[in-house]
């Protein structure tokens, strides 16, 4: 990633352009209403009614050989009229509260608590045995187990994706199909698998141009707030620590991010997935930028250690002596996303062309994750088997470099919702007390997403959003919106990424039904078979060498690897595989989506046998709706196409695999 244009503040010097380092969005993604100052439009459920035909489907019932009737319902869950509002729904209609249970919420309850009041809705704050609507899970999925209805603010498997290491792996992916687009994340290596790798191209640059002086931050995986992250001039310098043998991700540091005030400040912008099936991203308009405590300078050997300079975390920068808990929206060491852009756009910035560049960061990141997420959901909800739908708020951390490309820094999926800080009112001495800039954006997020996942406004239109809070407040006006659809609102721009969604579908297809995430070779010949990838030249042998030779590789860095077998990443690079096979002279997207379309077809004009049948209605929705479209639709959408600079395969690491429920304390990552 190049910034080399970058390095003093754009405040100062005024919407200074850069266009070499802007991402290239096809058309202007945006109408104003993208602009966060401005009202959120929502547009409700447009472009769902793709997958409108597609949703009705048969479930096998287990162990009774009973098929029946449901539907996938919004959230990426099989739906057997589980979880019906009790009035219907109705507008209108006095409705009996919605019921919140809150046991779990951990740091999120203050907030939550205000959102519920708010809402006149119930909160059950020690957990009840008859099933509650909603369930707010301070740390994952897992917090409460045995949900068969109602609804879970984690999805399954979110906080293994967000781990550095997986998101790593899920951005690099995309990287491989869609260079161009997916350039808004530095370039990483994962450690310890690819120190040689790493090293071998560090030295390879600086000897082609000794004027190249990278900077590289290391970061441990699953770390948070800060912790154990360093920076770096030389891989050499991972070898002396030690550190080329631990689990982390080294990545290109960004030398020139925009600076305002003189500071280099970063953004948490907090982004509701409402569902996985059909896709539906949700951003707040409202967000926080947290600056950092000492003046910014470029890296240098003399630097490197000045965490106050080089990191943004509030958790690091609340113990310098320089920070300034934020009186105001717009002043001290935490400040709201809206007052740094008014700041920028009073210079001359294009703030909407910045908007929606952020936008795309986001949609093409979920896009990136969905796909394992989607394994995940089959394991731990598998269709027929009654179980609660998912929501999660994400909160996604952004960096602006100096020409204003906003860049991926990492997602948490437990963004600290904490709206008070600690203060030290006398030596020694720590109070609680509200923090105004935290409240204002975090309580508007909590409440905005319960107006939104409402199980009575599922019987209504989800364009009436709006009016339905104010109705359920008992009348009393609601402030407006502040989270604004982005998906599928904007799905005709990036429906064409979700080509390794398309791959999910095959791979959950052939696990079978038993909550798997991994494919045995078994399951794996039936795939080739049944897509009629065998020929005279890749005989069924070749196909289990194949397989050995991929799983070995995968399962090499996984010393505690409890389930044998391929997981998705792996059956990915076989597929990758599979398809440049096949269709040597096309780009890696267009092999891969020859190979989609092939095997889609081959198993569409199938008869599947009975044991196929029951896999099938398992994963039968989510091919079809993971492209959101239909394929050829996909294709046509897609544009020209790019000669991607091949990325080095991956040798072997750590796979997302399904781990059991581990508890993990939610970050308190400001
Ligand atoms: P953590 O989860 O521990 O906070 P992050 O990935 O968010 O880890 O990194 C911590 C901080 O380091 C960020 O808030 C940011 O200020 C800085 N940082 C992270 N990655 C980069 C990068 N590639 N270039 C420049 N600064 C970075």
């Amino acid at each position: 990633m190049s910034d080399r244009h970058g390095g003093t503040e754009v405040v100062e010097g005024g919407g200074e352009n850069d266009d070499e380092c802007f991402v290239p969005l096809s058309p202007v993604l945006l109408d104003a209403s993208g602009v966060p100052a401005l009202e959120c439009r929502n547009t409700g459920t447009e472009g769902v009614e793709v997958g409108k035909n597609l949703n009705q489907q048969q479930v096998p019932v287990k162990g009774t050989g009973k098929v029946v009737g449901g539907r996938w319902e919004e959230n990426g869950n099989y739906s057997r009229g589980i979880h019906a509002p009790e009035d219907g729904g109705t507008l209108g209609k006095k409705r009996r509260p919605v019921t919140v249970d809150t046991s779990k919420a951990k740091t999120s309850l203050e907030g939550l608590k205000i959102s519920i009041r708010q809402l006149k809705w119930r909160e059950i704050p020690t957990g009840r045995r008859a099933p509650c609507d909603i369930y707010w899970h301070g740390v994952s999925f897992h917090d409460n187990e045995n949900i068969t209805s109602g609804q879970v603010n984690k999805f399954p498997g979110m906080l293994e994706m967000s781990r550095k290491i997986n998101l790593s792996r899920a951005v690099r992916i995309m990287q491989e199909l869609f260079p161009v687009e997916y350039d808004f994340y530095p370039r990483s290596w994962i450690l310890p698998d690819e120190y040689q790798q790493f090293s071998t191209q560090i030295r390879t640059v600086k000897e082609s141009d000794e004027t190249l002086d990278p900077t590289f931050i290391v970061k441990p995986d699953g770390g948070s707030q800060g912790e154990g992250i360093y920076l770096i001039r030389d891989p050499a310098e991972l070898r002396a620590a030690g550190a080329q043998a631990r689990q982390a991700v080294v990545q290109e540091y960004i030398r020139k991010p925009l600076l305002v005030d003189k500071l280099k400040f970063d953004i948490r912008l907090y982004v509701l997935l409402k569902s996985l099936e059909p896709l539906e991203i949700y951003i707040a308009k409202e967000g926080l930028t947290r600056f950092c405590t000492e003046p910014y300078q470029e890296p240098s050997q003399k630097n490197l250690g000045h965490v106050f300079m080089h990191l943004t975390n509030y958790s690091l920068n609340v113990h310098s002596g320089n920070f300034v808990h934020s009186e105001s929206q717009s002043t001290g060491s935490k400040r709201t996303l809206s007052s740094v852009l008014r700041r920028l756009a009073a210079k001359g910035v294009d703030v909407k062309r910045l908007w929606s560049d952020i936008i795309a960061l986001v949609i093409k990141t979920v896009v990136a994750v969905a796909p394992q997420l989607k394994v995940y959901y089959q394991a731990d909800i598998p269709p027929g088997k009654p179980g609660p739908s998912c929501f999660q708020i994400l909160g996604f951390d952004i960096l602006l470099m100096k020409n204003l490309k906003p860049v991926l820094l990492e997602v948490n999926s437990n963004p600290s919702m904490r709206i008070e800080h600690e203060q030290e009112v006398a030596p020694r001495v720590f109070e609680c007390v509200p923090s105004p800039v935290d409240e204002e954006v975090k309580v508007g997020v909590i409440r905005d997403t319960l107006r939104l996942v409402d199980p009575g406004l599922k019987k209504a239109s989800s364009s009436q959003w709006k009016s339905v809070g104010v109705e359920e407040a008992g009348g009393d006006a609601m402030p407006s919106p502040c989270l604004k659809q982005v998906y599928p609102k904007y799905s005709r721009q990036f429906n064409y990424l979700r080509l390794v969604e398309r791959i999910a579908a095959l791979f959950i297809r052939f696990l079978g039904v038993k909550g798997n995430m991994r494919l045995g070779p078994t399951a794996f010949r039936t795939f080739i078979r049944n897509c009629k990838l065998s020929s005279s030249n890749f005989t069924m042998a070749s196909v289990d060498i194949l397989y050995i030779d991929i799983v070995r590789r995968w399962s090499g860095a996984l010393p505690d690897s409890r389930e044998a077998g391929m997981g998705l990443q792996a059956f990915v690079e076989a597929f990758f595989y599979l398809a440049a096979r096949r269709f040597k002279s096309q780009t890696p997207r267009e092999q891969a989506a020859s190979l989609l379309d092939l095997c889609e077809a081959q198993l569409e004009s199938r008869t599947p046998g009975p044991e196929e049948r029951r896999s099938l209605s398992c994963s039968r929705a989510a091919s079809r709706g993971a492209a959101g479209a239909p394929k050829h639709q996909a294709h046509a959408q897609q544009p020209g196409p790019h000669s991607p600079a091949p990325l080095p395969r991956r040798a072997s690491s750590q796979d997302c695999r399904r781990a059991k429920p581990r508890s993990r304390e939610a970050h308190a990552e400001n």
